[in-house]
């Protein structure tokens, strides 16, 4: 699976021939300086220039070159003078990938004192992005409309967001699952239409036999064992005395590793209840990966761990973290309300405030040895906690804003790591709201991810997107839902 790094974003111009060629050279001038100075930005893709465009034949060609360029993930446009909508009919129903349209106008200030008529034709974007807005919602287009001067940061920071969303989109037709096992018996949510999912996110899953994985477990040599515990003791802090237990986990690690470089696998599940021929359910193996990029979710969620692995591609080079959660325990005060995330074992190191300690405790459920794993607090700060579920004919993406904090007090008998957090609007209203959405136990937890960016996702991949967040008020929360259901009912007939 690719990385943002490996993609890049097409700058079509949009004019018509009317103007003159003076006019057109106006127009590619005024693209090259737009896109050096937005590429001086520091975008997370680098955007690439594809010239003015003034014809049905011109439009339609380059958008099928978009749709057919591995490293092109999406298409910026921009009606620089008038370009007539109908010109690009053909075009925009040809094209498969992500579209932003930069509502923009090269020249910042009116200079009432100096403008004639051939200014105000080099700067008519006011009318010319609104004939191009037209016929993308004629088209009914799930597309990005960014509107401001393009040398402002924050129009630039908005497409950066937009382009990680984008390159989301893209990637999730690269991602493979590996499920070793099934879903925890009689679990509902984390059930799903693997069909539907990769139809509209592009996402593979397949299972394969743990018993397998116990062979490749059995087979690593002590040399690979070791070189895996000194890269544990580089990362983390010992603090046991079980180090059979920590080698056994490495062996795990060792063996998925490979297993997931060999056959492109960027994300997993397994499950306590399908461990034969393993000693023990995978702890820090399954954290340490993770922290590497492979996407997890507990008890054969493969949504969850799919979405993780996303929301990490989207979010790579920041400095946050994005976390397999599970919402564990409340406190509900009044006044401190909270919610404590965690999970048996595999909490995602990339959140960790402090150094995580290797420790060994038993599994309360599972029947097998203690695993080792890594404990440790998570940090505090802005972020959103994200769940995909299936409603039978359509996924829907739920997102709630939340504020992570420090946990209150310390807590020396837990044998886990652990994030603690308030949702926003408050923990009442937000967890009402999730539980009317139909959101799950299991949860992407990302510090650098906004709901906008999770909207754009979900919009350009034509899945339903919830929102719970600082205005969200119940009454019309629950409005929402009723009529979204009636608007899938609706798109499911036509
Ligand atoms: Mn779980």
């Amino acid at each position: 699976m690719r990385s943002l790094k490996d993609l890049e974003f097409w700058f079509v111009t949009g004019s018509q021939p009317l103007y003159g060629d003076d006019a057109i050279q106006a127009c590619i001038k005024h693209a090259d300086d737009m896109i050096s100075k937005m590429n001086e930005f520091g975008l997370p893709c680098k955007i690439v220039n594809k010239g003015v465009v003034t014809c049905t034949e011109e439009i339609t060609k380059v958008m099928k070159e978009v749709n057919y360029c591995d490293a092109c993930a999406g298409v910026i446009i921009f009606a620089h003078t008038f370009s007539p909508s109908k010109m690009w009919i053909k075009g925009l129903v040809e094209l498969n990938k992500p579209l932003l349209h930069l509502h923009t106008q090269y020249n910042k200030e009116i200079p009432y004192d100096t403008m004639d008529m051939d200014f105000m034709n080099l700067n008519q974007s006011a009318h010319g992005d609104r004939e191009t807005g037209f016929i993308a919602s004629r088209l009914r287009m799930n597309r990005k409309v960014v509107m401001g001067h393009w040398e402002d940061p924050e129009v630039t920071k908005r497409i950066a967001a937009w382009m990680r969303s984008a390159a989301g989109v893209v990637l999730g037709k690269e991602l493979k699952i590996c499920r070793f096992g099934d879903n925890m018996r009689y679990v509902g949510v984390t059930e799903g239409d693997k069909v539907e999912v990769e139809i509209k996110l592009g996402w593979e899953c397949n299972t394969y036999a743990v018993g397998n994985l116990a062979k490749a477990i059995d087979a690593c040599t002590e040399e690979e064992v070791d070189a895996k515990m000194a890269e544990y003791t580089s990362k983390y802090d010992m603090n046991t005395d079980n180090i059979d237990s920590v080698r056994y986990q490495a062996r795990c690690e060792i063996a998925m590793e490979k297993f997931f470089a060999e056959n492109d696998f960027s994300a997993f599940t397994n499950t306590f209840q399908d461990l034969v021929g393993m000693r023990q359910l995978p702890g820090i193996a399954t954290q340490n990966l993770m922290a590497k990029g492979i996407g997890y979710g507990g008890e054969g969620d493969w949504k969850t761990a799919a979405l993780d692995t996303i929301m990490k591609k989207m979010a790579e080079g920041l400095p946050g973290g994005t976390a397999f959660m599970e919402d564990y325990t409340l406190n509900l005060i009044p006044g401190n309300e909270l919610i404590m995330g965690a999970h048996m074992l595999e909490v995602d190191p990339c959140v960790a405030a402090t150094k995580p300690k290797i420790e060994v405790h038993e599994l309360g459920i599972g029947g097998k040895e203690p695993p080792a794993r890594l404990v440790f607090d998570g940090k505090s700060g802005k972020g959103i906690t994200c769940s995909l579920v299936d409603m039978g004919g359509r996924l829907r993406l739920i997102c709630c804003d939340v504020e992570a904090v420090p946990c209150p007090k310390p807590t020396p008998n837990l044998p886990v790591a652990k994030c603690t957090w308030k949702p926003l609007p408050d923990l009442q209203t937000a967890a009402e709201c999730w539980i009317y959405a139909g959101g799950a136990h299991h949860t992407v937890l990302s510090f650098d991810l906004t709901a906008e960016q999770m909207e754009d996702y979900a919009d350009m991949c034509g899945i339903e997107f919830v929102h719970i967040g600082p205005e969200t008020n119940m009454r019309q929360f629950k409005q929402d839902l009723m009529l979204k259901d009636v608007a899938y009912k609706i798109k499911g007939i036509l």
